[in-house]
């Protein structure tokens, strides 16, 4: 699924694609579902010559700012964007008025698109950790007002949008934290270091344009068709059995809340 650096690295090609300024005509719809809000016919009508404004990221939404309100594209697990014909699974296709299509294909058919004249939807999306709202004060008194385990309370989109199974145990190995430890009973140096480790794993893995995990194209690819190359540059993730690039203790897997979980046993203990 991809997480904040994907969708950020999809954001980035997008919006050097040449589609500011440019209109959307018209949409077409092959798999209803994919339209969350409103329904599909009041979708194709209100998308008619909607003109793209600004292209941004709010957690793992993309964000189109049109002329008339917005259109937020969750892409979940097999979402993506492409202006080459996909072979398959094509659900959308947005018209645009410099004669190219932009494609919007998805295997698993989880991903939604919303249109909406305010932000409103966007309420409910927790602080994105690359807004100037993530401080260590926020960060500290959101951990300390809550007694869960700290690794679904990293995924609880809620509270810190962007955060996935991915990047969640790269930021717990960093801070050397367990994923089970309840988010109040952390010690202030560890709050500072899982602070400092978020945006850092986050960054690292835009730096490599994304985690594309194994070799199926349905898994992550950015606009252009182009893998990620972060999968290679991770820490713990699907790194069981390796040795722990820290300690050289073997890096095990585990199941936190129902989630596969990397962790070394040494440094998260
Ligand atoms: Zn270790």
């Amino acid at each position: 699924m991809p997480e904040l650096p994907e969708v950020e690295t999809i954001v980035r090609e997008l919006n050097h694609s040449d589609l500011i300024g440019k209109k959307i005509l018209r949409a077409e719809v092959f798999w209803y579902k994919t339209i969350a809000i409103p329904q599909v016919s009041e979708f194709l009508q209100a998308i008619e010559n909607q003109k793209i404004l600004k292209i941004t990221r709010q957690g793992k939404y993309i964000v189109f700012h049109l002329s008339l309100g917005y259109l937020f594209v969750h892409l979940r697990m097999t979402g993506k964007f492409l202006f080459t014909l996909p072979c398959k699974h094509e659900r959308v296709r947005l018209f645009l008025d410099d004669g190219r299509i932009l494609y919007y294909a998805d295997q698993r058919k989880f991903g939604r698109f919303s249109l909406s004249k305010t932000l409103d939807l966007m309420e409910n999306i927790g602080i994105d950790p690359f807004s100037k709202e993530f401080t260590l004060e926020f960060l500290r008194s959101l951990l300390c007002s809550h007694s869960r385990q700290i690794k679904p309370f990293l995924l609880d989109q809620k509270y810190i949008a962007g955060l996935g199974n991915i990047y969640v145990d790269e930021a717990l190995w960093e801070a050397k934290i367990h994923p089970e430890r309840l988010s109040n009973t952390l010690s202030e140096r560890q709050i500072q270091e899982l602070y400092a480790a978020i945006p850092k794993v986050l960054e690292k893995g835009i730096k490599n344009l994304g985690t594309s995990l194994g070799a199926h194209r349905s898994n992550y690819y950015s606009v252009s068709g182009r893998k990620g190359g972060n999968q290679y540059k991770l820490n713990v993730f699907r790194r069981d059995g390796e040795p722990c690039a820290r300690c050289g203790e073997m890096i095990i897997k585990v199941k936190v809340a129902q989630r596969g979980t990397h962790i070394c046993p040494n440094c998260q203990s």
